[in-house]
């Protein structure tokens, strides 16, 4: 394979776009990523990294690195809001990898350090995209514009990359918002209660999920689900209180309550999604992550999913070089749409880890034992 001179250009160093970044680079290819922020910022939320994301890291050296900053949960504990009973105590090893939870700052930090340094150049948002068929050109609002030879959109839900496939169309809003919060763990202490590792509280039409982000365990952090008619906020968060969670999770668990009282700050999300997409790819032009099956964040697998598909195209490409692009990605839909599009449909439903399920078809999963699908091939 080679890997030949083309140009790859990322749009959105999110988790995605870097995981394909440090992916493409580590695979010998010349790649450049470009990002709508000003600079990196270590914005204050946790995230889960299971084994299926784990085995991916080990290829660029990161996997020891994450565990080394993260918890390392040996269980997701189901419970019930109300009374604490347990529904579901499902193990978190025994997949091959650890399974991580972190603060998602430090996680892109790692992310970051990786790959060459320049290869992000921040403050590049991209306005324009045409693909003129011999290769693709793009503006950014700076004024600046560049070429590149494939362009990867990993800018998200709101992807200008995917609006130059498809057209424009908002996203759908869930009908559902997500409260987030990181509490010092110093101001738990006070409590005579246990917080475990990674538990999610669930209620009749709601749910908290809480774990630690750090090894240290200084920082505990939660994030809700919780059912709000219409999104009616310009933006994509804003500020919530300690007032309005107390309304939301009434009568709820003691741990629940104690949590919401050390709470210092706390915002609101909008969960959006869309429907499957018709197609992820054009010309030079290819989709990852929620550029191309954004989720309800209720499996803790949407970032997941950003750098499996990260991962497969890249083996896509080192399949095929990247010339003959038009393959990888062809290979690449076939191999990760009915994967992405099953994981987006059980976490949309909220449903996943409640009872005592198996949860290896998930964690379990190597995206470099499974087959490139060639779907034109019967
Ligand atoms: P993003 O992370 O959205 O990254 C897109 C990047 O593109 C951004 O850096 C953005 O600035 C940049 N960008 C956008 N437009 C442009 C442009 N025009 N030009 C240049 N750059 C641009 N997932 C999990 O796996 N685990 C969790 O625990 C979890 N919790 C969540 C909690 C909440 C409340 C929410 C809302 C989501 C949660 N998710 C979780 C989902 C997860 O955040 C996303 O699935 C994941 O971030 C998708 O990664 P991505 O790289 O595709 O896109």
């Amino acid at each position: 394979m080679s890997t030949g001179n083309e140009r790859i250009a990322i749009i959105g160093a999110g988790l995605g776009g870097a995981a394909a970044g440090a992916l493409l680079q580590h695979a010998g290819f010349n790649v450049q990523i470009f990002e709508q922020a000003p600079s990196f910022s270590r914005l204050g939320a946790g995230i889960h990294m299971g084994p299926n994301v784990l085995k991916i890291f080990q290829r660029i050296g990161m996997d020891k690195k994450l565990v080394d900053i993260s918890s390392t949960p040996a269980y997701w504990f189901s419970r019930d809001g109300l009374t604490g009973d347990y529904l579901s105590r499902i193990p978190l090893e025994g997949y091959g990898a650890t399974y991580c939870t972190v603060h998602r700052g430090d996680l892109s930090a790692l992310q970051m350090d990786t790959m060459t340094p320049g290869t992000v150049q921040f403050n590049k948002r991209l306005t324009l995209l045409e693909d003129n068929g011999s290769d693709v050109y793009l503006e950014f609002q700076d004024g600046t514009s560049a070429r590149a030879s494939i362009v990867i959109g990993a800018d998200g839900i709101n992807s200008r990359v995917r609006e130059t496939l498809l057209g424009a169309e908002k996203p759908n809003y869930s009908g559902w918002v997500g409260h987030r919060a990181m509490i010092s763990a110093e101001k738990l202490k006070k409590f005579d209660l246990t917080f475990e590792d990674c538990v999610k509280w669930w209620g009749p039409d709601r749910h908290m999920m809480v774990y630690y982000t750090t090894s240290r365990r200084d920082e505990y952090y939660y994030v809700t689900g919780v059912p709000h008619p219409a999104w009616e906020f310009d933006g994509a968060f804003v500020q919530s209180s300690r007032e309005e969670m107390s309304e939301a999770f009434a009568e709820y668990h003691p741990v629940i309550q104690a949590l919401i009282e050390a709470t210092d700050d706390v915002t609101k999300w909008p969960l959006f999604n869309r429907n499957p997409l018709p197609l992820w790819s054009q010309g030079r032009m290819v989709l990852l992550g929620d550029a191309c099956h954004p989720m309800k964040p209720h499996m803790a697998q949407g970032a997941a999913m950003a750098i499996e598909d990260a991962a497969m195209l890249v083996r896509c490409l080192e399949e095929t070089g990247s010339q003959d692009y038009a393959t990888a990605f062809r290979l690449y839909e076939a191999s990760r749409r009915d994967r992405a599009t099953q994981v987006q449909t059980v976490s949309n439903a909220n449903t996943f880890l409640q009872t005592q399920e198996d949860p290896s078809w998930v964690y379990g999963y190597d995206v470099y034992a499974e087959p490139i699908l060639d779907k034109s091939v019967a």
